[in-house]
C-alpha cells in the first residue's frame, strides 16, 4: 500500500497535517520531531507507506540507502556539526510508536534529554 489514510506520517507527507518540514524530494521528507530528545532531532521518512523495517524488502534497498545517505547532509544543515545518532525503532520491543517507517537523526551539543 503506498498510502495509509489513517497514518499520521502519511498525512504529514501529504501536507494534510502540519509539521516542521524542512526537506522534501520525490521519495523522502524530513521534519522536526515533535518531542525532541536532542537539540537537533528530526525524522527522515519515505513518502511510501511502509509500516516498519519489517515490511521492507529488496525492492526498498535503494530507498533505505537514500535515507542513510541523506542524514549527514541534513544533520549538518540543521546544526549537528559535531556528529549525530541515527535510530530506527522497529516493532513493540523496538519501542516503535508510529507505524510508518522513520529514521531519527539526533545531534547537537550534549547533554541531551535522552541518552
Ligand atoms: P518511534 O515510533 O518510537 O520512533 O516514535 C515516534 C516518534 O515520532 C516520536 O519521537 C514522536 O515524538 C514523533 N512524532 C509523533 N507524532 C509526530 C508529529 N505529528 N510530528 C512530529 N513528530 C512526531
Ligand atoms: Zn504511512
Amino acid at each position: 500500500m503506498s498510502t495509509d489514510h489513517n497514518c499520521i506520517f502519511c498525512k504529514i507527507a501529504a501536507g494534510q497535517i502540519p509539521a516542521k518540514k524542512f526537506y522534501e524530494d520525490d521519495e523522502l521528507i524530513a521534519f522536526h520531531d515533535i518531542r525532541p530528545a536532542a537539540p537537533v532531532h528530526f525524522l527522515v521518512i519515505p513518502k511510501l507507506h511502509l509500516a516498519s523495517l519489517n515490511e521492507a524488502g529488496p525492492e526498498h534497498a535503494a530507498l533505505l540507502g537514500r535515507m542513510l545517505e541523506l542524514a549527514p547532509k541534513l544533520a549538518r544543515e540543521q546544526g549537528a556539526t559535531n556528529g549525530f545518532r541515527t535510530v530506527i525503532n522497529t516493532g513493540p520491543d523496538g519501542g516503535q510508536e508510529v507505524y510508518h517507517l522513520h529514521m531519527h537523526v539526533m545531534g547537537g551539543p550534549r547533554p541531551w534529554k535522552q541518552g
